[in-house]
């Protein structure tokens, strides 16, 4: 067992990991390509062929082929391969032996070729005989392969990448560490990759629950120490690890450059599809903020033809756009009076007007409509020009102002102001921190669940300075309206404050909260801003569920913690930290009720005072760095380390008094034990590390009357310590 540090437990943001923006485009590719099964974008795609190219040469083909019959797969290859060159590098391994390694797993699944489509491609449970039919793809693989290699090594790989470790089949394959390295580790990495991600047949896990599965299945379908290892790198550099893999590679394929003038010819046709996917994602943005905006708009051409119409002016005066555009502009087509309700004539019309003198203008008016009704509207009409010369025409913008008259709408106006930020028009912090504290009061009196997805604009600062405050403010509402857009209904997207927001989601897990995000990422990315001279801005993301035994509190300091590490990874790139509900047993068992009636054996007569044991597969050093995600995001601080004893002090809130909250804080000292196990797992033998934790809790003021209440927050930092923990209770 390993002796704790103080330095080792408190938490700082500088030994975040690192993620380069890289892994963030095979990220997307991953969700892209699970998700829909379909294949990948063009300029997707084009990376692919570079990463898969370089490693493969001529057997590229094999590629090719793979991604035609199953996009999932080659996506899922590709990412395998990556990562287990990246563990190789971190683990020492030589480079020639590394190669082989990426070469196997970019091919080890390129069986499937000989799959039916309607075996590979089935949402359900896979009958008997499909089943037969897909355990033979791993054969099916080699026999392709040995058609184009004799490199014993590679083969071994993919022979043997599926085998369990402790395999106990009679014929004659080599066992546990006979296993040639690179199949055990592609068979970690594989699995881990195939976890995670989402499949036609199976929803994607959080990472830290895919850890767990493969702690559980060390020393039987892993090689147990193997699997510590990929953990520990995992726990460290791993994004950066992959980003300089991918590096690496595209480096070697540009020195081959010259001598492939195809791949040349083919970039630059990619490279137009990625510029006109820019515009067209461009005009669509636009064209959702022309047609959703509540007021009428109307533009027409320098000889007065109209051009656009959209759809709050079709409803406000009744008229088509079918029927105005392409018709020359007069006042009456929406019946346009002034203050005395007479009909302005073209003259006077604001527009003409504006159309000729280049000015701005703003009137109260009244508009006519076909009932015979008049609607008082505020027109604001400006000249479209290029700047100081070119016209190219006039807009003008109709806001009904019918609703001011009105003393109810005004109450809605006033709720408006009130709960919505008056720059970008979202939710403000106020309405955040109430469906907060109901979502988290919600998720732990039931079994629902729900994700924060924290976002804050890179270097604004920077934006600020170069273009200005007020193209700022624009740029900000702009990012508002990108999230509105790729956010779902029921989501909650508030401003934080400043340049920072936040969304919460509900029914939304680790993995789909992540996908959003990194949907959200991409939208922003590639989202043109005119008040920044049509540059974009990117944005980083922390992303977490609501866990057994969280508070408001600790979910915010958690997702906070996340986009710490997404800044220090090197900006615009999604981190996702938590294991979520699904690693609550409780949860996952369909039982909702209160920890306290099942713990009640742990407790001694000291009431107030719980003693409980829990064990964790994670290993030691692993439980460690958890404990200090706990420490940091229940502010919590250490008294005392001793060997392998930490002494902690923290402070819980409870609230009670239903809308009218009052809340309170118990402090409790817990003394967190931790020491190692070794099990035998298998008949073969395989010796299986967990961590048992023995956990103290007890509240600092000793003779504390608020029974209820103490009862309530020792359940809960339990069952927080438990999710951080990832950990099981068990008898003493
Ligand atoms: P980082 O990538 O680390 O987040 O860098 P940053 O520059 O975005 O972060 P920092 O927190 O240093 O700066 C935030 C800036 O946001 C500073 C502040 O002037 C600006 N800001 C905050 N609110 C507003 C606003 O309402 N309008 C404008 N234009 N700027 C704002
Ligand atoms: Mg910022
Ligand atoms: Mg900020």
């Amino acid at each position: 067992m390993p002796e704790i540090t103080k330095e080792q437990l408190e938490f700082t943001a500088s030994e975040t990991t690192v993620i380069p923006d890289l892994l963030a485009d095979l990220g997307s590719l991953a969700a892209a390509d699970s998700l829909t099964g379909e294949a990948s974008s063009a300029p997707e795609m084009e990376f692919e062929n570079q990463l898969a190219m370089v490693r493969l040469g001529i057997a590229t083909a094999l590629y090719y082929a793979l991604r035609t019959k199953h996009p999932p797969t080659a996506a899922h290859s590709l990412r395998v391969a990556v990562g287990c060159s990246a563990w190789a590098e971190w683990m020492g391994v030589a480079p020639e032996v590394r190669d082989r390694i990426e070469v196997a797993a970019l091919l080890h699944d390129i069986g499937k070729i000989g799959i039916p489509d309607s075996v590979l491609r089935k949402p359900g449970k896979l009958s008997v005989r499909e089943q037969l039919a897909m355990d033979l793809y791993p054969r099916l693989g080699c026999e392709i392969l040995e058609g184009c290699t004799d490199d014993a090594e590679i083969l071994g790989i993919v022979r043997y990448g599926h085998t369990w470790y402790d395999s106990r089949r009679s014929d004659d394959g080599p066992q546990r560490d006979a296993l040639p390295l690179g199949a055990r580790m592609l068979s970690i990495v594989g699995a881990f990759d195939s976890m995670t991600t989402d499949h036609v047949y199976r929803p994607a896990i959080s990472r830290e629950r895919a850890l767990t599965e493969l702690l559980e299945g060390s020393g039987t379908q892993f090689d147990g120490e193997l699997v510590h290892d990929y953990c520990r790198m995992l726990e460290s550099h791993p994004a950066k690890l992959q980003g300089q893999v991918m590096t690496r590679w595209l480096r070697q394929l540009k020195d081959k450059r010259d001598a492939r003038p195809w791949s040349t010819a083919g970039r630059a046709s990619s490279v137009s599809l990625a510029g006109d996917e820019a515009e067209s994602q461009y005009q669509l943005f636009h064209r959702q903020l022309f047609d959703h905006m509540h007021d009428g708009v109307v533009f027409i051409d320098k000889e007065g033809n109209v051009v656009e119409w959209n759809r709050a002016l079709e409803r406000m005066s009744g008229v088509g756009a079918e029927a105005a555009i392409n018709h020359l502009w007069t006042p009456d087509l929406v019946g346009l009076c002034d203050s005395q309700n007479q009909l302005v004539t073209e003259t006077q019309c604001p527009l003409l007007q504006s159309l000729k003198s280049g000015m701005y203008s703003s009137r109260q008016m009244l508009m006519r409509v076909a009932d015979g009704t008049e609607i008082p509207v505020h027109v604001h009409v400006s000249a479209v020009t290029s700047g100081v010369s070119e016209t190219y025409g006039a807009m003008a913008v109709f806001h009904d102002a019918s609703r001011q008259a009105n003393l109810e709408e005004r109450l809605v106006d006033l709720h408006e102001q009130a709960t919505k930020d008056s720059l970008t028009r979202v939710d403000n912090r106020g309405q955040f921190d109430r469906a907060l504290i109901e979502l988290t009061d919600l998720a732990t009196n039931s079994g629902a669940t729900f994700s924060l997805i924290i976002c804050d604009i890179d270097h604004f600062k920077r934006i600020n300075d170069v273009h200005g405050h007020q193209a700022g403010d624009e740029a900000l509402v702009c990012f508002a309206e990108v999230l509105k857009a790729c956010t779902m209904e029921g989501d909650l997207v508030c401003r934080y404050g400043g340049e920072e927001f936040v969304v919460l989601s509900p029914g939304s897990d680790n993995p789909a909260a992540t996908q959003r995000a990194e949907q959200i990422r991409a939208a922003i990315e590639n989202t043109p801003i005119d008040s920044l001279n049509r540059k974009n801005m990117t944005a980083s993301f922390g992303v977490t569920e609501y866990q057994a035994g969280d508070s408001p509190e600790t979910l915010l300091a958690r997702a906070d913690r996340a986009l710490l590490k997404a800044k220090d990874g090197g900006r615009n790139q999604v981190v996702q930290l938590g294991a979520g509900r699904s690693s609550d047993p409780e949860t996952a068992s369909g039982k909702t009720g209160r920890l306290s009636s099942w713990l009640s054996w742990f407790e001694g007569g000291d009431v107030g005072n719980t003693e409980v044991r829990m064990i964790t597969p994670v290993p030691a050093d692993l439980a460690i760095e958890k404990l200090r995600g706990f420490i940091a995001d229940h502010q919590a601080t250490i008294q005392d380390v001793n060997e392998s004893k930490v002494s902690i002090r923290m402070s819980v809130m409870f609230s009670f008094g239903g809308r009218r909250r009052v809340d309170q804080r118990i402090d409790f000292d817990l003394t967190v034990q931790l020491s190692e196990e070794h099990t035998k797992r298998s008949a073969s033998g395989g010796l299986q590390t967990s961590t048992v934790i023995d956990a103290q809790l007890r509240p600092v003021r000793g003779r504390d009357r608020r029974m209820r209440e103490l009862t309530a927050c020792t359940d809960r930092v339990i069952a927080s310590l438990r999710s951080y923990l990832m950990a099981t209770l068990v008898r003493p």
